[in-house]
């Protein structure tokens, strides 16, 4: 080769080296520019093989034409191809080309692209093995001729080329990788992102919603036909998101069951759920999969948010995940939408979480006990007295347990915080009790499930009781029903023990849970509460008045004592005297109260009581009259 084509090789080399996907193009124009003086051509050109749609594809050429709409040269179909671009299919030598009849069609076909009527070729391969990729094109408006060596110089400047090719088709290619999903073909999670900050800028149309699809119970999938069985399930379900979510719309695979679409068009927030609505319908259609006819049902979390609003990808993101949460808790099969309270709760859960122990460890006086007492309805006199936790939050106010309690158990600190409770309780119940209070009422204190089935939970109540000097007939713990059928074995253990130390125990919120009648046999309880939910409407109400009826026929023939929760209206309690529970706690007598007011209403011992309607009252004011403490039903009473 001479000393001026190894130059052009080189050169050529130098300027490639440089190429990458985002600048082959411009790249690939200035090497052909070069290429063009350098052999004195008019014309020199980069096409790249589509070999998937058989086609062959203008990538570079100089100099520029003026652009020619369709351009005839731009897309090729080998098919439909005059047979010398049909030949770049599978060239694999240099081709050489001048102007005469057998060409005429070529002749004519670059004539309409670039106007020149008559033209001489050299087409060399771009070469990947076997595999022609593409070709690089030199023409020379009427005839030249080209010599061994030239062609040899080209036939390296194409290798260069198709170097630069595979690169960039590698590059694309983990680039594709680090955008989709490798399972779905979906874009992943970076990539959804990506596509959102762009639909969230300022200026583009909104509301932009968020549709988050979450498959349920797929683990059965997985666990019983095998995870080739779920993988399938997953590829046919994203196939049904996507012809469901429409062309634009973007779908994304977030890993697992997790799915995301972004709507092409811009959708209000009530929009998006009636979309997200439909498309739980739709998506609900049986597949067969591994020769089983599998039907998932899936919940849909939905969000929006407007353009330049501030709102982030990542807020729309969480935003539809917990409305997804939510739809979720209802049993799955369901759309929901965010709202401000969801994400008001998901703050106040976050917060509590985050929270909770710095508390419990460094201020434990922002945990405070308040105390609701528990009357007998015959005499108005104060029984027992329940320990409530509250949280003293510094931003939040006063939270109630149903806040924190669930978290705590959550996140471990359960233990913790019942052991907390019960020492603030008793230290102060001890103190009631030297002030005079009479010693036969009872502190009853909550214990969550996790504190039951704890090692040592039985010491640290009788050492509890100990440094307070406390009798263990004064204290009763309040379990729940759940927890006796779920840990059977261990919680039995753990209640006779306590039963050891003398304390009583009372099954709370009675007939929420699962109906442990078999089990009250063989457990050392004394007590039943009966759940609110059957006694607030009390009255009024039949099938509640059934259910009571029956648990405290069921309570008197194991022997239980019963108390009534939530009594709120004289009706209720008075229904409850006809049914023979006297003892009850409920707004109707007193709501929670902290400490000191319940020293005071224990200084008193008793609560007045009056069982008579507003009406009633207004009437016997009216009168002048005396107001009716009890009911003469009551005061006929043999144990009165
Ligand atoms: P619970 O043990 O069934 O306590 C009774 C709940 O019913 C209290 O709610 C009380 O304020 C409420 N209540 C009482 N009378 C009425 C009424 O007439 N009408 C209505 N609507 N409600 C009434 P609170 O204080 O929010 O406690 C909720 C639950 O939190 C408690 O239910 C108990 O299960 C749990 N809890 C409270 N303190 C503790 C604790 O220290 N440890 C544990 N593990 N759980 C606790
Ligand atoms: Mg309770
Ligand atoms: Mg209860």
């Amino acid at each position: 080769m001479s000393g001026r084509l190894d130059e052009m090789v080189t050169a050529v080399a130098a300027e490639l080296m440089g190429g990458t996907a985002v600048n082959a193009a411009a790249v690939s124009e200035r090497v052909l520019a070069d290429l063009t003086k350098r052999l004195s051509v008019d014309v020199c050109f980069l096409r790249y093989n589509d070999h998937d749609i058989r086609a062959t594809r203008l990538i570079a050429e100089w100099p520029p034409r003026e652009p020619v709409q369709p351009d005839p040269i731009g897309l090729v179909y080998f098919a439909d191809a005059d047979p010398i671009f049909a030949r770049a299919e599978y060239l694999k030598e240099p081709d050489v080309l001048r102007p005469e009849p057998a060409n005429a069609d070529y002749q004519r076909r670059i004539e309409e692209g670039t106007a020149v009527p008559e033209t001489s070729l050299a087409c060399v391969p771009l070469l990947s093995g076997d595999l022609t990729t593409g070709t690089l094109g030199f023409v020379k408006f009427g005839d030249r001729e080209w010599l061994p060596e030239e062609l040899t110089a080209l036939q390296a400047v194409a290798t260069l080329f198709a170097q630069l090719q595979a690169r960039i088709t590698a590059e694309e290619k983990l680039h594709y990788l680090a955008e989709h999903d490798d399972l779905t073909g979906l874009v992943n999670r970076s990539a959804l992102i990506g596509h959102l900050d762009a639909r969230l800028a300022a200026g583009r149309p909104g509301p932009v919603a968020v549709l988050f699809f979450d498959l349920d119970r797929l683990k059965a999938v997985n666990d019983y036909l095998g995870h080739g069985a779920g993988d399938a399930f997953l590829v046919s379900f994203a196939n049904r998101l996507v012809a469901q979510a429409g062309p634009d719309a973007i779908c994304a695979r977030l890993g697992g069951d997790e799915f995301v679409v972004v709507p092409a068009e811009p959708m209000t927030l009530e929009e998006a759920h009636d979309f997200g609505r439909r498309m739980r319908v739709d998506l609900h259609s049986p597949e067969v999969i591994a020769g089983e006819t599998l039907m998932r049902t899936v919940s849909i979390g939905v969000a929006a948010g407007e353009p330049g609003s501030g709102v982030s990808s990542s807020d729309l993101l969480r935003r539809a995940d917990q409305a997804l949460l939510t739809a979720k808790k209802g049993g799955g099969n369901n759309a929901a939408a965010f709202s401000v309270d969801l994400e008001r709760a998901f703050d106040l859960r976050h917060d509590v979480e985050l929270h909770l122990g710095e508390v419990i460890q460094h201020d434990p006086g922002a945990l405070v006990v308040h105390y609701l007492p528990e009357v007998d309805m015959r005499t108005g006199e104060i029984v027992a007295t329940e320990a409530l936790v509250r949280w003293q939050h510094p931003t939040r106010g006063l939270l109630l347990p149903g806040a924190f309690i669930g978290i705590a158990e959550s996140i471990n600190l359960a233990g913790e915080l019942g052991r907390l409770v019960m020492r603030a309780a008793c230290r102060e119940f001890s103190g009631w009790l030297a002030d005079g209070m009479p010693p036969d009422v009872v502190l009853n204190v909550n214990v969550s499930p996790v504190q039951l089935v704890t090692d040592g939970f039985v010491d640290t109540v009788a050492s509890t009781l100990d440094e307070f000097g406390l009798d263990g007939s004064m204290i009763c713990l309040e379990i729940t029903e759940s927890v006796v059928v779920q840990d059977g074995d261990a919680s039995r253990i753990t209640l006779n023990g306590l039963k050891d130390v003398g304390v009583r125990i009372a099954i709370d919120d009675f007939g929420t849970g699962y109906s442990v009648l078999s089990h009250l046999k063989n457990l050392p309880v004394d007590i039943l509460k009966i759940d609110k939910g059957f006694v607030l409407e009390l009255g009024e109400n039949d099938s509640d008045f059934a259910i009571v009826r029956a648990t405290v026929a069921l309570a008197d023939s194991f022997g239980l004592d019963v108390v009534a929760e939530g009594v709120e209206t004289p009706a209720a309690a008075l229904t409850l005297l006809e049914l023979g529970c006297h003892r009850a706690q409920g707004y109707l007598f007193s709501r929670p109260v902290d400490g000191p007011a319940m020293r005071r209403l224990l200084a008193n011992g008793q609560l007045p009581l009056d069982f008579s309607t507003p009406a009633e009252r207004h009437r016997a004011q009216l009168k002048g009259g005396r107001r009716r403490w009890l009911p003469r039903r009551v005061l006929r009473a043999p144990h009165f």
